[in-house]
């Protein structure tokens, strides 16, 4: 540890974020970063804990006092080396993970947390700059040939690892670019697609191979893939989203808020789309129907295609500001997220339930809603009741319904495989992440349901060293 008074001497401090009525007109990162000398006095908060709680926590098992001690010394090369040894890519984890290791930093028990996300994103970004990531070309080839399907954060994940250990991997995309979730989902604000290019474009001269617009199951079988490689892992993620079939579903207004956001990340990279066919929320009220991470990239969203009114409404019960007694430290806080969507404008609600959606001439414009409570019944489990009284309708045109995902998608590559599934529908793997298919692995949100990047990562590189330990049998 370089300076064991380091948290004495200084608090946290965060780069902050751009202006809001400046980031509300573009899509540019809302992030900001320290600089130098700043960041290293962050680091050396860092008091080196004898149990590192931060690395216990972080589901790729970053070892985060060793970094910030390098981080400290100005060994910036050697910070990001260690960083790399856990993790491929720091840099979408330091931009947009929500750091389950700053929440059991053993600084926030009474003060609080280092800023380990923020001194991950400076120690990759630093190291990009100084041209210490360089392409690693494996020496030697072992003949064995390796196809991932899905090119979101686990099947990256699972490419560099076989792709180092010396395989072939050839990395099958249904899009038109690989990123997964990261480029199509996760909005340009929070994640600049070029981080996600200039990690590709390295890839691609360390001999990883991309075959992108390919839907595996459609334009590819995935037989023919069983027989052409010695492996084949599947990362498709957990793309089925939560429906909400009431009255009025069909209505035109009311989206999937993937299909709103990707949409955005689209236009962003120059695609052109229709009138009809373009989902906007420019002057509309807009009703964002679930109170999570992806409801909050649609508020986020919504304020820059500069809509009427936004609204984020959520079924449970609005969470605690700070943690209640049966959620202690070192656990994940279940306690009210507020992001920098949130910041930029909306209103939130808890204790909602929708009941319809209601148009005129094929178009939506109210919504009808019932506030609930949430009480434990004689079993223990939580149940809702509807409050009488409390049905009131809300004038809006666009709705984003952002409730999650249920499970992969089966249509195609699952059912072609006949893929033995879990009780939540996701694909069944056994301890070498191996499905019911010999030869087939599956491994991130597919396999795990969705999730966080950090841990679509650590899935896949987990499932990657299981599968070259296959290879080399
Ligand atoms: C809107 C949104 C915001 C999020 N924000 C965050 C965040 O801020 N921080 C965080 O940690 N997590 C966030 N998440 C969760 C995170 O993005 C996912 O958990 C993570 O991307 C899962 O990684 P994955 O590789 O398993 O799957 P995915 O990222 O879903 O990638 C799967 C890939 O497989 C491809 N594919 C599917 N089927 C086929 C096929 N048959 N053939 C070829 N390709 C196929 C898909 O096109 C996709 O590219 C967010 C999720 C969403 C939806």
């Amino acid at each position: 540890m370089a300076d064991p008074k380091g948290f004495i001497k200084y608090a946290r401090k965060e780069g902050g974020y751009r202006p809001v009525n400046e980031r509300v007109d573009d899509y540019g990162e809302v992030e900001q970063t320290l600089n130098v000398a700043d960041r290293t006095l962050q680091a050396s908060r860092c008091m080196d804990c004898g149990i590192p709680f931060c690395h216990w926590a972080c589901p790729v098992g970053s070892k985060i006092p060793e970094w910030q001690d390098a981080v400290y010394k100005g060994e910036w090369k050697l910070a990001s080396e260690i960083l790399h040894s856990t993790n491929s890519f720091p840099e979408f984890t330091g931009r947009i993970c929500p750091n389950p290791c700053e929440k059991s930093c053993v600084l926030a028990v009474h003060e609080e947390a280092v800023t380990i996300r923020e001194n991950e994103c400076s120690v990759v970004e630093r190291a990009f700059a100084e041209g210490y990531i360089e392409p690693r070309i494996p020496e030697q080839r072992t003949g064995k040939k390796v196809a991932v399907v899905g090119g979101g954060p686990a099947g990256l994940s699972v490419a560099d690892l076989l792709n180092q250990a010396g395989h072939s991997v050839t990395v099958y995309e249904k899009d038109d670019a690989v990123g997964g979730l990261l480029r199509y989902g996760i909005p340009d604000f929070k994640l600049n697609k070029k981080v996600i290019d200039r990690r590709i474009a390295i890839f691609e001269e360390e001999g990883i191979i991309f075959k992108t617009s390919t839907s595996v199951g459609e334009d590819v079988k995935g037989e023919d893939l069983a027989k052409e490689y010695d492996a084949v892992v599947l990362t498709i993620g957990a793309m089925q989203p939560r429906d909400l079939p009431i009255e009025g579903r069909d209505l035109d207004g009311v989206h999937f808020a993937m299909d709103f956001l990707k949409q955005q990340n689209k236009v962003n990279r120059g695609e052109v789309f229709t009138n009809g066919e373009r989902i906007l929320a420019t002057g509309k009220n807009v009703l964002v129907i679930g109170g999570g991470d992806t409801g909050s990239d649609c508020v986020g969203t919504s304020n820059r295609q500069k809509a009427k009114s936004v609204t984020q409404i959520e079924i449970l019960p609005k969470p605690p500001e700070k943690r209640a007694p049966g959620n202690p430290w070192p656990y994940w806080p279940a306690t009210l997220k507020t992001s920098t969507s949130h910041a930029e404008g909306c209103e939130r609600k808890w204790s909602l339930n929708t009941k319809r959606f209601i148009g005129e001439n094929g178009k939506l414009k109210q919504v009808e809603l019932v506030e609930v409570e949430w009480n434990k019944g004689e079993n223990g489990q939580w149940q809702m009741t509807e409050k009488p009284e409390t049905t009131h309708t809300m004038d809006v045109e666009l709705v984003t319904l952002s409730m999650g995902f249920v499970s992969p998608v089966h249509e195609g590559l699952v059912k072609e495989f006949n893929l033995e599934l879990d009780a939540r529908g996701n694909i069944k793997v056994d301890e070498i992440y191996q499905t019911s298919k010999a030869n087939v692995f599956a491994a991130g949100d597919a396999a795990s349901g969705a999730s966080l990047v950090v841990t679509a990562i650590a899935k896949g590189r987990e499932a990657a060293k299981n599968v070259h330990e296959y290879l080399s049998k």
